[in-house]
């Protein structure tokens, strides 16, 4: 029989606040532990919780570029659970009221596009961290660093619409992508910005009813995401093809040995024992304020790279490329403005720009972190356009803007670079390269005319590959003529 994977994706993702949810602590990763503690955040008696006013504005950004209704009211949760790393006993969540719900996420994969269904977003605190290494006596003893403790999440719950690893890994991407664009998260998977969990059933093809679930945790890559989920789904389908079943349990993903374990039958909502925070007031969220929010929310990825197909004609992949990242793609967009020609510029950026933040390891989070202004590249391209300097020469002309900072006019005139367009030295550079290569004129005078281009490349190398090429070409074929 054929199975078809249903898979939904729970993704929790930091927010780019100061300070965290409920208290004044800074929400700084890599301070030495428990520095970034208070009262509030360790769950001290008789402190009290204050909502972030940045962190809801963070979470209606997320809802409503994902799509979501915003709910005029919201209620805040307390999960309640046992664990070294939640002082308080339990977590406050958001639980039957979430902040928005019904949103969707356009996803490419396999050639398609496809609309994924996202259920809900809602607020929640982050828990402390256990280290179970990196102490003399970590073979005896785990200890607890609380600086994560109260930081603000979301948490974006996908329906379960993906149908393979694949789909679930393209998601994953558009998701931290678009996240990331609209400046609610780092989107940083090693630090923890960003988490995944899964669920994954199977059932056979044509079926609608779902087959029984597990919950896959510590998906905390997209390769992981993606690897974990192509284990998983070999594991149910043997045990299904086998007449077994599958348990309903969270199993854990182990990257070292690329297979799944169990970790604990899953728990229940109701073994959370939810009740509404007594501590806080439902949330309401006005209109006027998500309104505010609309009106400067960015332009999102798919957008705007229809929007660079259209306005600056360029071809689907490089508008892929270029909006990957917002600053590269606003870094690109002031290039084809001040070039006034949208394919060259992306032409600059693609190759010369993005090599260099390669090879530079630039770490990009704005145009201005790259060294070149924009401005500057756009004046060379418009140099190239302008016959000022050939295409050959702009090469070096980038390199030396890039590395001195200076106009690339004060280069071109400081260094004899602009292009010969004055006849009389090309003139002179061909009878210079003709008298030196008498054996390949007689080929050419015995016919072999695709020679031409010998003899252009030696004019140029002979004018330091400044003479205009067009140029070159035409006086050689007439002096070749009059021979
Ligand atoms: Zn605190």
């Amino acid at each position: 029989m054929e199975y078809e994977p249903v898979i939904g994706l729970e993704v929790h993702c930091q927010l780019l606040t100061e300070s965290k949810i409920f208290c004044g602590c800074s929400t700084r990763f890599g301070n030495p532990p428990n520095t970034n503690v208070c009262p509030v955040c360790l769950g001290m008696p008789g402190t009290l919780p204050v909502l972030n006013r940045r962190a809801v504005e963070f979470a209606l950004r997320a809802s409503l570029a994902l799509g979501c209704d915003i709910q005029p009211l919201s209620i805040f949760a307390r999960k309640n659970y046992f664990y070294p790393d939640l002082p308080k006993g339990y977590q406050i969540s958001m639980y039957d009221r979430p902040l928005s719900v019904g949103g969707h996420l356009d996803v490419e994969a396999g050639g398609q596009t496809r609309r994924i269904g996202i259920t809900r977003i809602h607020m929640e605190e982050d828990a402390g961290k256990l280290l179970h290494e990196g102490f003399p006596d970590s073979d005896r003893k785990s200890y607890v660093d609380f600086n994560r403790s109260g930081v603000p999440l979301i948490e974006i719950v996908s329906e379960p619409d993906l149908r393979s690893p694949e789909e679930a890994h393209a998601y994953y991407f558009s998701l931290r992508s678009a996240l990331v664009y609209i400046g609610v998260t780092d989107g940083n998977m090693e630090e923890g910005s960003l988490r995944c969990d899964a669920n994954v059933s199977l059932r056979p093809r044509g079926q609608t009813a779902l087959g029984t679930k597990a919950e896959l945790k510590n998906l905390n890559s997209f390769k992981f995401v993606q690897h974990a989920l192509e284990h998983e789904i070999r594991r149910q389908t043997d045990l299904l093809s086998r007449g077994q079943k599958v348990a309903q349990e969270t199993r854990l993903y182990d990257p070292a040995e690329d297979r799944t374990y169990a970790m604990r039958s899953k728990e229940e909502a109701h073994d959370y024992r939810y009740f509404p925070e007594p501590d806080l007031l439902p949330l309401r969220v006005e209109t006027a304020w998500i309104d505010e929010v609309r009106d400067r929310l960015p332009e999102l990825p798919a957008a705007r790279r229809q929007r660079f197909v259209r306005e600056w004609g360029l071809k689907e992949q490089s508008a892929h490329v270029l909006t990957a990242s917002r600053p590269i793609a606003d870094y690109f967009e002031a290039v084809a403005t001040a070039a006034g020609d949208g394919q060259a510029a992306a032409n600059w950026v693609e190759t010369e720009i993005l090599r260099k933040i390669k090879e530079g390891k630039i770490e990009v989070r704005q145009p201005a972190d790259i060294p070149l202004a924009p401005e500057r590249l756009g004046k060379i391209v418009v140099m190239i356009k302008d016959g000022t300097i050939s295409g050959k020469i702009a090469k070096d002309v980038f390199e030396m803007v890039y590395a001195t900072g200076k106009e690339p006019a004060d280069i071109v005139r400081e260094r004899g670079l602009g292009q010969v367009t004055d006849e009389g030295p090309i003139r002179a550079a061909i009878d210079r390269v003709i008298a030196e290569n008498p054996g390949q004129l007689a080929k050419y005078r015995a016919g072999k005319t695709a020679l031409l281009g010998f003899f252009v490349g030696q004019v140029l190398k002979a004018t330091g590959g400044k003479a205009n090429p067009e140029l070159v070409n035409r006086l050689l074929k007439e002096r070749l003529g009059k021979l």
